[in-house]
């Protein structure tokens, strides 16, 4: 799929949603539009003196219910269609948490593993000399994303500091504690996720012992989902990074799987049975046979577009859990509800990372930060609350959970966009 069809799907999206609620034409052609795009030149000198110059983008989507959040993604194929879907996501993501944040999205083409760690830190403060301007802690306030990180986020609000001659740790999430980081950051997408799974364990009567899943990406989100459910008796048996996938019937040792890919940064297979763990020759798949795997729950927690008209047919899962942004396209969208396949859309399911970013820019302007347990708490309650909600409409709706949370984002949207006057206001004749 094209990058021009991710958007278009998007928009698509808000069609369907659209037709549950009242909503006016206006509303939605505003959403049919970015606020801003803006597209930089990177430089960056590269550690054997030669110049290289990087694509950069940021586009603010919408603004109305606040200053606009969202990610930034280094990845070669970045460009400025998937930024601006990213962006709209962003967007109704706030909305459906009902935090005070319009959406953005930006990103860098480049290969990060290609750079040394000093080339790295370059290129990321060179990108914040060039956007400098557009963000902010009141405009506009970046976090990390896919092949971005702490150390990333902490480099650019430093840059970001010096630029503005003021400690602006604000200006961007997902920082080092020791920069201004919140408890809780780290591991909140996929805390998030593993609080929307409980909600549908409940409603499902699932015993999590006999509920097998697999995790297509293993980077910062699929990680911190599969510890959780592996923590409370999930099989987790299979999973995959942009190298191919591993499987293994009786599930994975979810702790040890995580300490090797981050000490080797490769996948390698162990299993433990009580405090007995050993390496297992675990099945080699591919990314794509992953996808079709016999399990209960399907998380894709690497890049969209990966379900498509070609492949959702042989999905096999009966709920998949949309940790990655856009995994789905909208094709596949309709062969799965034919299916039956419940899908928690990526707006609400990976909602706990945004969430804790702003508790984390409410600490960074308070001044005042908080326990662990509080961001926890905090984030549980939020979660669990849109999820019912989006849920609450689905069967009201009798649609998919997708069109019931994009109209749950579209009503908050609707309802900050109208304020500012509507067609009918200006021409109802009154004075006032
Ligand atoms: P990451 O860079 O930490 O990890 C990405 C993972 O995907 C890595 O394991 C990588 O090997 C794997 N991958 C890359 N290309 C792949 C491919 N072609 N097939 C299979 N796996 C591949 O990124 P992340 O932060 O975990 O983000 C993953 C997804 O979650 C993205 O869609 C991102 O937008 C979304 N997301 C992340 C956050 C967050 O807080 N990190 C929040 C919301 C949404």
């Amino acid at each position: 799929m094209t990058n021009k069809n991710l958007f278009q799907d998007a928009l698509q999206r808000l069609d369907l949603a659209a037709q549950h609620i009242s909503v006016s034409a206006e509303t939605i052609e505003r959403l049919k539009h970015p606020l801003r795009s803006l597209e930089v030149s990177v430089p960056l000198r590269m550690d054997d003196g030669s110049l290289k110059i990087f694509k950069g983008y940021r586009v603010c989507y919408n603004d109305f219910r606040g200053p606009t959040k969202g990610g930034l993604r280094y990845h070669p194929q970045v460009c400025l269609d998937e930024v601006t879907t990213l962006a709209l996501w962003m967007t109704f993501k706030c909305a459906v948490m009902d935090i005070p944040f319009g959406g953005a999205k930006g990103g860098i083409e480049v290969n990060p593993k290609e750079l040394s760690r000093m080339e790295l830190e370059k290129l990321s403060r060179s990108f914040i000399e060039q956007v400098a301007d557009f963000i902010g802690p009141d405009k506009d306030i970046p976090a990390p994303d896919v092949y971005t990180n702490a150390t990333i986020m902490g480099w650019m609000a430093d840059e970001y500091s010096n630029i503005t001659r003021q400690h602006s740790p604000a200006v961007i999430t997902g920082k080092p504690l020791e920069l201004g980081g919140s408890q809780g950051r780290d591991d909140a997408t996929g805390r998030g996720a593993y609080h929307c799974l409980k909600e549908l364990e409940a409603k499902r009567g699932w015993t999590p012992e006999t509920i097998k899943v697999a995790i297509q990406g293993f980077g910062n989100a699929g990680q911190s989902i599969a510890k959780f459910l592996h923590q409370d008796g999930y099989k987790i048996v299979a999973v995959s990074d942009s190298k191919g996938a591993i499987y293994h019937a009786d599930g994975f040792d979810v702790p040890s799987l995580i300490q090797n890919k981050n000490e080797t940064r490769r996948l390698q297979a162990v299993y433990c049975d009580g405090s007995v763990c050993e390496m297992v020759d675990a099945k080699q798949l591919s990314n794509e046979e992953l996808l079709t795997l016999d399990v209960d729950v399907l998380i894709p927690a690497a890049l969209e577009g990966v379900i498509h008209q070609n492949n959702a047919k042989n999905i096999q899962a009966k709920v998949i859990l949309e940790v990655a942004n856009g995994p789905i396209t909208i094709q596949a969208d309709e062969i799965l509800d034919k299916k039956d396949v419940l899908v928690v859309p990526d707006i609400l399911a990976n909602a706990g990372g945004v969430t804790v970013s702003y508790f984390e820019w409410v600490q960074n302007r308070t001044g005042f930060y908080w326990q662990e347990t509080e961001v926890y708490e905090k984030l549980r309650s939020k979660m669990v609350h849109a999820f019912n909600e989006a849920f609450k409409r689905m069967e009201e709706y009798k649609s998919s959970m997708r069109v019931a949370t994009y109209a749950l984002a579209l009503d908050r949207l609707a309802t900050a966009i109208e304020a500012r006057g509507t067609k009918e206001f200006f021409n109802s004749g009154s004075k006032h």
